[in-house]
């Protein structure tokens, strides 16, 4: 098959893992063994907290990340102080790209990235949080998200192999929903990977995880991944390859190969999620100011907080 020279690169740098990596035996049992075992001994707070929502701890990789930015910030989203979710023209662009693009690669009859766009416009129309905001925009708005998400299409095609042609040695999942349980139930682990290519080999690690992105690298987009590969491991048994950040603006991608080090990683950022929601209202968080105060429901209350104009250093 004839590729371009991106395409090749994308190829061979990328989603080329050879025969694939042998996986230890046992691996992901270890690790569930090592949450499992990590998380134990706060349980008991979070089954009697009556600050946390009824129901288990959900731990999405948003989460992990506020957790990592500040505990207030990460206490703050645990009890509902965010102002429910609405889309804005960045998000509705960005959801309606991953549509699109999740169409390209889930329809068998190949379709022009206008086509998919609009297909994939209506078939969000029935999202809950989608719908309203595309029915609150004007023909001329839509019509530029539509060609946003159509450019996004034509920025995949031109950085990936063709995966209709190649669907039986890619095996292509994408928009994959990925989650495990711990504690009995106490807590989920929840995320979904935009992309997974490599067919599976023998037992063998030979999948790459990809996210696809439309703005710029952010150091977290590592850590997102790591989570997705430990899910993944829980999810088939066997951890990805390699997991990456794919910019469809400019074709580069952040890669990382997934090592054992790599999924103790992961779980240990799990277990110390469930610490800090077992410490909610055992006195103050540990806050650690930054530029997401901007962004924390606290921001006018909290006494670390970076946006108090008044005070000298600090944003605002
Ligand atoms: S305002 Fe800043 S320091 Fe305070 S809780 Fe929020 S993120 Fe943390």
């Amino acid at each position: 098959m004839e590729l371009s020279a991106i395409q090749r690169r994308t190829v061979s740098s990328l989603l080329d893992t050879g025969s694939g990596r042998p996986v230890s035996s046992g691996l992901a049992g270890l690790l569930r063994d090592r949450i499992e075992e990590g998380i134990r001994p706060f349980l008991p707070a979070l089954r009697g907290s009556a600050r946390l929502p009824p129901g288990p701890l959900r731990l999405a990789k948003e989460r992990l990340n506020e957790l990592a930015r500040c505990e207030g910030l990460f206490h703050a989203d645990l009890l509902g102080e965010r102002a429910p979710f609405v889309h804005s023209d960045a998000s509705a662009a960005g959801t309606l790209a991953h549509k699109s693009i999740e169409l390209d690669v889930a329809t068998a009859d190949p379709a022009e990235p206008p086509a998919l766009a609009e297909l994939a416009a209506a078939r969000l129309e029935r999202d809950r949080q989608f719908g309203p905001y595309w029915q609150s925009l004007d023909p001329g708005s839509r019509a530029d998200l539509r060609a946003r998400a159509a450019r996004s299409v034509e920025q995949f095609r031109t950085s990936f192999p063709p995966i209709r042609a190649l669907r039986r040695r890619l095996a292509p999942v994408s928009e994959q929903w990925l989650e495990a349980r711990f504690g009995g139930g106490a807590l989920r682990v929840v995320g979904k990977v935009d992309l997974l290519l490599n067919a599976a080999r023998g037992g063998r690690s030979t999948r790459v995880l990809i996210d696809l992105k439309r703005g710029r690298p952010w150091a977290e987009h590592a850590e997102d991944m790591r989570l997705y590969a430990l899910l993944h491991t829980f999810r088939c048994g066997i951890p990805p390859y390699r997991v990456a950040t794919f910019f469809l603006s400019s074709g580069e991608w952040q890669p990382e190969d997934v090592t054992e080090e790599t999924l103790h990683h992961a779980a240990q950022r799990v277990i110390e999620g469930v610490a800090a929601a077992a410490r909610l209202g055992e006195g103050t968080p540990q806050l650690r100011p930054g530029r997401h105060c901007v962004r924390c429901p606290r921001s006018d209350t909290c006494p670390a907080s970076a946006v108090q104009p008044d005070l000298p250093g600090r944003l605002g």
